[in-house]
C-alpha cells in the first residue's frame, strides 16, 4: 500500500488542489498534516506579535474547515502547534508515507522551513510540489526566466493579456477508500493557546467573514450570482464602509481556501450567463496584480524585505516610537489616516483605499522606515500575504514597482473618497 502526506501550508482547501489530485492517482492512502508554526505566534523585533489574533482566528477557522472537508474524503489531518521539522518526520516514519505534496514558498522563513524538514526526511522519499498560489503559474507566463519580469505591472499585464493562460480549476477528487482512513487525535489549538487573547468581533467591520473554503465559495456566489456586486466592481471598490464595496476575497485567498484559478473561472462563467463588462475584467485585473507581486517577489527574493526595496534608491528614513505610537493609535494630524488606522487596529482589516493613504503617510509625509509599517500591517491583516503586504508596501513607498511614485494628498483623498465624512466619524467616535 502506498501512503502519501499532504503537508497544508497557504493551500487550505479541498477543491483545485494539485497534491490532492496527485495523491489520488498516485496513492492507496493519504493524510494530511499542518503545522501552526510557533515562530509565527511571537513578537518580532519591533516588539508585536508577528501574528494578531483577526488572522489567527481566522486561520483556527479555516483550519476546522479544512479537518472536516478532508475527513468526508477519508483523509485524516494531523494539527499541531509545532514546527513542521519536529513533528513530520515521526509522521513519515510511523506510516511509511512515499511521498510528500506540498505547496513551494519561496520567502526566506519559509524556505529555511522547508529546507529544515527535507533535512530530516529520509532520503527515499518523494516529493511533488506546486505553485498553486498563482492566477497563471510559473510554467504558463510567457517569460522563460523570473528574471525577465518587467519591473512595470502594466507591462507584465499586456504581456500575459496577449495569450490568456490560466489553466482549469481541477475537479474535486473521489474520497479515499474509507477502510484506509488514519484517524488523528490532535487538536486545533485555540486562540490562548497561541498565546493571543479572545476578542468579540467589532460591529463597524467591514469583514464580518469567518475562515474556511466553504465560507469562501458562500462569499464568491454572494458577489456574483446572489448580488451581482461584481458588475459594479469599478465602481464601488474605492469604498470605505461595510463587506460590499469590494470582493473582500483577499484573506480566503491569503491562506488558500481558495484559488486565484476558482474565482477566474467562475468570472468567466458570469460573464458568459450574465454580465461582461469593466467590473468584471477589473477584479481579474486585480487578480493579476496579485500574481504580479508574487513573480516579483520571485525574482527579487529577499530584496522586497530590504530598506532600499527593489529600486535601491537610498531615501532617508527615520525611527521614531513616538511617532509610530502615534500613527497606530490614531493620533497624528491627519483624521482620515487616523480613522484608518483605528479601523485595523480594531478589526484586522482595512480597503486598499486606506491602505494607499496610511502608507503614503508614513513613509513619504512622516518619512518612517517603511519596514515598519509593514510589519504592523503583517501584525494586524486578516488577508496578509507576504508578497501583497511587502510588495504594495515598497510601492507606496517609493521603494518599488511605482513608476510615477506617487506621494497622497491625504486631505484632498479624504474629500474625495469620504466626502460626507461618514468613514471617519465611524472610526473616530468611541
Ligand atoms: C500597503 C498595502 C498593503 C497591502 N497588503 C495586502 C496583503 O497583505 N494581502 C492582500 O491580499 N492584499 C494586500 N493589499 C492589496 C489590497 O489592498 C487588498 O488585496 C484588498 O484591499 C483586499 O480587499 P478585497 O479582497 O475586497 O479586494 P478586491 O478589490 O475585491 O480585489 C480582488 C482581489 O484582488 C487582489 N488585489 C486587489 N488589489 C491588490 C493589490 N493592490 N495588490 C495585490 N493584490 C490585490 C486581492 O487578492 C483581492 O482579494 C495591500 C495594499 C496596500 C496598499
Amino acid at each position: 500500500m502506498k501512503t502519501g502526506l499532504i503537508w497544508y501550508r497557504n493551500d487550505l482547501r479541498v477543491n483545485d488542489h494539485y497534491g490532492l489530485c496527485g495523491a489520488r492517482k498516485n496513492c492507496d492512502r493519504l493524510f494530511a498534516v499542518y503545522c501552526f508554526n510557533p515562530k509565527n505566534f511571537k513578537n518580532n523585533k519591533h516588539g508585536f506579535k508577528k501574528t494578531e489574533k483577526f488572522r489567527a482566528q481566522f486561520l483556527i477557522e479555516t483550519i476546522q474547515n479544512l479537518q472536516k472537508n478532508l475527513k468526508e474524503l477519508n483523509i485524516g489531518l494531523f494539527v499541531y502547534l509545532d514546527e513542521p521539522y519536529k513533528v513530520i518526520p515521526s509522521l513519515v516514519n510511523k506510516y511509511e508515507v512515499k511521498e510528500l505534496f506540498y505547496q513551494e514558498e519561496w520567502t526566506s522563513e519559509e524556505f529555511q522551513e522547508t529546507k529544515f524538514l527535507k533535512a530530516n526526511l529520509p532520503s527515499s522519499i518523494r516529493y511533488t510540489s506546486s505553485y498553486q498560489q498563482f492566477l497563471i503559474e510559473p510554467s504558463l507566463i510567457p517569460y522563460k526566466d523570473f528574471n525577465e519580469i518587467p519591473e512595470i505591472f502594466t507591462k507584465f499585464r499586456h504581456k500575459v493579456e496577449k495569450d490568456w493562460c490560466v489553466s482549469e480549476a481541477s475537479p474535486k477528487i473521489k474520497m479515499f477508500p474509507k477502510e484506509n482512513f488514519i484517524s488523528t487525535n490532535t487538536a486545533v489549538p485555540a486562540l490562548q493557546d497561541l498565546g493571543l487573547s479572545c476578542f468579540t468581533v467589532d460591529s463597524r467591520t467591514a469583514f464580518p467573514f469567518k475562515g474556511g473554503e466553504e465560507e469562501a465559495n458562500k462569499r464568491l456566489q454572494y458577489y456574483l450570482w446572489e448580488t451581482n456586486l461584481i458588475a459594479s466592481y469599478k465602481e464601488t471598490r474605492n469604498g470605505l464602509i461595510g463587506k460590499d464595496y469590494s470582493s473582500k476575497l483577499s484573506a480566503w485567498l491569503a491562506n488558500g481556501s481558495i484559488s486565484a484559478k476558482t474565482i477566474y473561472w467562475e468570472i468567466k462563467r458570469y460573464e458568459k450567463e450574465q454580465t461582461k463588462n469593466n467590473s468584471t475584467y477589473w477584479l481579474i485585473f486585480e487578480l493579476l496584480w496579485r500574481d504580479y507581486f508574487k513573480y516579483i517577489s520571485l525574482k527579487h527574493q529577499s530584496s522586497i524585505f530590504q530598506l532600499n526595496g527593489i529600486s535601491n534608491k537610498k531615501l532617508i528614513w527615520n525611527r521614531d516610537s513616538i511617532v509610530f505610537k502615534q500613527w497606530i493609535s490614531g493620533n497624528t494630524e491627519e483624521p482620515f489616516v487616523n480613522a484608518n488606522m483605528n479601523e485595523i487596529a480594531n478589526t484586522g482589516f482595512m480597503s486598499n483605499r486606506g491602505r494607499q493613504n496610511v502608507n503614503s503617510y508614513w513613509a513619504k509625509e512622516l518619512k518612517q522606515d517603511w519596514r515598519v509599517g509593514a510589519a504592523y500591517f503583517e501584525s494586524l491583516l486578516i488577508d496578509y500575504d507576504v508578497h501583497s503586504n511587502w510588495g504594495n508596501w515598497m510601492y507606496n513607498s517609493g521603494v518599488g514597482n511605482d513608476p510615477r511614485d506617487r506621494k497622497f494628498n491625504i486631505t484632498s483623498q479624504a474629500d474625495r473618497y469620504d466626502p460626507e465624512s461618514n468613514y471617519q466619524k465611524l472610526w473616530l467616535s468611541k
